[in-house]
């Protein structure tokens, strides 16, 4: 069983084969609510392929924080269909024994994974980084300034 943080829960956990550029690396990952934790069972994964340096108390377990996860689909690998984790400046490929449970597993604990850093953004309803969103009057069809509770035009509440 891997090292669990504070407030963390495993969702799914099972034997893996994770592809590395140096070959195939066999463990048992678990999808947490905070990120990808791999126990190797055989060589570590290679340096600069995501996973990065051992984390926890034992010296074989690597995370990746699902922060760093876009998405998870079916893609293809040396051996035919795998689990394919597309993160935010690399790829893993991983051979599961089901793929569509284990991407929507990952996917769902990225979806409610907490957002990397509270404090960023200013804590504003305002998301997405995008140009404010500027609420239009369902009434009178005027743009208010974002933020707006009600239209400034006719007072309607947005
Ligand atoms: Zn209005």
């Amino acid at each position: 069983m891997v090292t669990l943080r504070n407030g963390e829960t495993a969702i799914r956990s099972g034997s893996v084969v994770v592809y590395t550029k140096t070959g195939p690396c066999p463990g048992i990952l678990t999808v947490t609510n905070h990120a990808l934790v791999l126990l190797v069972t055989g060589a570590p994964p290679p340096q600069g392929d995501g996973w990065g340096d051992p984390s926890g108390s034992a010296n074989n377990e690597y995370r990746i924080g699902l922060q760093r996860v876009r998405q998870a689909v079916g893609g293809s690998g040396p051996s035919g269909p795998v689990l394919q984790v597309n993160l935010l400046v690399r790829v893993l490929h991983i051979q599961v024994d089901d793929i569509p449970g284990w991407a929507a597993a990952v996917n769902a604990a990225r979806a409610n994974a907490p957002p990397p850093s509270p404090n960023a953004g200013g804590g504003g309803p305002i998301r997405g980084g995008g140009a404010p969103r500027q609420p239009r009057c369902s009434y009178c069809g005027r743009l208010s300034p974002a933020g707006s509770i009600k239209c400034i035009s006719c007072g309607a509440p947005f």
